[in-house]
Order: C-alpha cells, then structure tokens, then sequence
C-alpha cells in the first residue's frame, strides 16, 4: 500500500526529527559541559613567579606568591615545550597576570607577563619561596613585592625578621648587614665573610 505524504505534513516530520536529534545531542554535550564547570572553578590572580621545577617530560611546577591567595603551586602542562606560549612568562622574577582552575591542585590556564623585577629581588624571591607557606594573602607583603623600589629591609619587617632588633647570630654583635634566607638569621660583616656558602643568596639589609 502506497503511503502518501503531503509534503508539509513531510517536512513538519523532517523538523520534528532535526529538533529532536539536536536536542539530544545538545543535552548530552550540555551534561558533559556543566559537569566539567561544576568540577573546574576558574581563578584569576596577579602573581609572582618565585621558583620553577620540571616535571615529566614536559609539564612544570611553578610556585608563586599571588596577591589573593598568598604563596601557592601550580602545575603548567607541557610548559617546557618550546612552542609554548605559557613558558617565557613563567620564568622566575616575572610579575604576571595569572589563571588558574582547581582541578586537584592548582593547574595554570594562562599567564601573561607584566613586567620582570630585577635581578637583584632575587635574594627575596628565594626567601618567599623557602620562608611563606602556603596559607592566606599578605596584601602588605605583595604591595612590597611589586614597589619599584622594593626594599630588602622592609620585606624582612614584614616577615617579622626586623633588622632593627636583630643582633649577629654567630658573634652577638649589634646592627647587622647581612640575612642569610636560607638559614633566616642575620650576621654581621666580619662573620659574612667567614660564612662560605656559595649557594646562599645574601641581603644586605
Ligand atoms: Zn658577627
């Protein structure tokens, strides 16, 4: 039996089926989104990068003090590609604007470079990184961080190592010039030049 169709009749079943295709699809894809977004939230921070390390073939960890969420790590997936955009702008001392997505732990989504500190914050890069933990922002401390004209003294107040109430740690003697990040004390001249690791990095404070 020849079954006929009025060609709206027709194309009312062609759309209804379209729609219906469509729709499914559309849910499915929207599930798999939403449910993507509930288990990524994204942040969005300025930060500086303080220390990189490698891991894997090809990914990093990146620690940074951020002005929101105080000093935190981040994974950077395949940053040490060389085509990499990520990569130049997650070199320590760079100041940047940073995105994130917790997924975990922290992983970068994008940074973008700033400007770079100068080579001689890097004393104070190294003791953010081996002093602050990773809990809470220090609005005072970041403020400092981002001054032109950063000052070492002021960097050590916040952080409670005040150099006006420090004596040398290894003679006892007053007003001393120097803080040792690594090891967090202070000493005077003569004792900084009897102090013979190379590796430290030095404050004249
Ligand atoms: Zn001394």
């Amino acid at each position: 039996m020849l079954f006929l169709q009025h060609p709206a009749q027709r194309f009312v079943l062609q759309l209804r089926k379209q729609i219906s295709i469509k729709k499914f699809r559309f849910t499915w894809r929207d599930f798999l989104f939403i449910g993507t977004i509930k288990t990524m939230k994204e942040y969005s921070t300025e930060a500086i990068v303080l220390q990189r390390e490698h891991m894997g073939e090809s990914d990093s960890r990146v620690i940074f003090y951020t002005r929101d969420f105080g000093r935190i790590s981040a994974k950077a997936k395949s940053a040490r590609k060389i085509t990499s955009k990520l990569s130049a702008h997650l070199e320590p001392l760079s100041h940047i604007h940073l995105r994130l997505v917790k997924k975990g732990g922290y992983q970068i989504t994008d940074a973008v470079r700033i400007r770079k500190l100068s080579l001689g914050v890097m004393p104070l890069i190294v003791l953010l990184a081996h002093i602050t933990s990773d809990e809470g922002d220090d609005r005072e401390l970041w403020s400092e961080m981002i001054r032109t004209d950063i000052s070492a003294k002021r960097v050590l107040s916040i952080l409670g190592f005040d150099a006006e109430y420090a004596s040398c740690a290894r003679c006892a003697s007053g007003s001393p010039g120097f803080f040792l990040p690594k090891e967090l004390i202070y000493v005077c001249r003569p004792c900084f030049s009897n102090f013979s690791d190379p590796i430290t990095a030095l404050l004249s404070a």
